[in-house]
């Protein structure tokens, strides 16, 4: 078996073989290989759909799309296009578009695909994989994909497609979570589970298919066709929308606390060290690449 990040074949087994998880001693991904890809559309499908409150946990990354798109050229003397993979009820599209963004989205699930059709139009929108929305080479000018790249069933294909559709020069901005904070996270709640289930207080830590690393997302972009790849931690979540605490408020204290250290830390890293729990990553398609 072979790392898709670092193509390492260094793969074990560790701490979280119980959830059938394994790890890549080169670059840190941890990823399910047996997780299989039948029925995993409908999985997902189901879990948008009726299992995630979704308009919770949207609601809470308003902060964070608006400092995403901040973070991008602001279209002024020209028409640029962006296109949201997984881009669910269209709230970073909305927000793109009122910064003077052309936006475009694919989204897999059905509900979610329908209601941005009817915000943004039939044929902005659509519904399926990214690849099989066919759009031509060299055709975005930002591609964004916000707590995506964990479902799906191959990043490195995915990425790659991203990099075919991007215009040279053309900007990707990923939201992943941090491997290494979800890993600390799990043992030290395994430690104090007692403590933390007397105050109600849910399991904190979150792993997907993939998890990524900062090494391990820094190669897979690298891998993919990347360059200039910027990886820093990204702004949390507002509130508590998966509702991991009963005691109001302490959640957020809490990520409070856990964001400004990992900032601090970053900063006296020279850069080097971010630990938070997401990672936001931005990348540039060379000018030069050939397709
Ligand atoms: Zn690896």
């Amino acid at each position: 078996m072979q790392c898709i990040c670092c193509t390492s074949e260094k793969i074990s087994s560790s701490d979280l073989a119980l959830f059938g998880f394994d790890v890549c001693q080169n670059c840190g991904l941890v990823f399910n290989s047996k997780r299989g890809t039948q029925g995993r559309r409908n999985r997902i499908e189901n879990h948008y759909q009726h299992i995630d409150p979704h308009e919770h946990v949207a609601s809470s990354k308003r902060p964070f799309f608006k400092s995403a798109i901040s973070q991008l050229p602001a279209p002024v003397d020209r028409d640029m296009k962006i296109l949201d993979v997984g881009c669910g009820y269209g709230y970073f599209l909305k927000t793109a578009a009122n910064r003077g963004w052309i936006v475009k989205g694919v989204e897999i699930v059905s509900d979610a695909a329908r209601r941005s059709k009817e915000l943004f139009g039939e044929q902005n929108i659509f519904h399926g994989l990214l690849k099989e929305a066919n759009f031509p080479d060299d055709f975005f000018d930002a591609i964004t994909m916000w707590d995506v790249l964990v479902f799906v069933d191959d990043p490195f294909e995915d990425l790659k497609e991203c990099v075919r559709i991007l215009k040279r020069g053309g900007k990707i901005g990923i939201r992943v979570r941090n491997v290494f904070f979800h890993r600390a996270i799990y043992r030290l709640y395994k430690t104090l589970k007692n403590i933390a289930l007397r105050f109600g207080i849910k399991k904190p830590y979150v792993f997907h298919r993939y998890c990524f690393s900062p090494k391990s997302i820094y190669l897979l972009l690298t891998r993919a066709g990347f360059e200039n790849i910027e990886i820093t931690n990204s702004p949390l979540t507002a509130g508590d929308p998966y509702q991991h605490s009963k005691i109001n408020g302490f959640v957020s204290l809490v990520k409070f606390f856990v964001y400004l250290t990992s900032r601090v830390i970053y900063v006296l890293s020279s850069r080097r060290w971010v630990v938070g729990p997401s990672l936001l990553i931005w990348a540039d398609k060379p000018e030069g690449i050939q397709n």
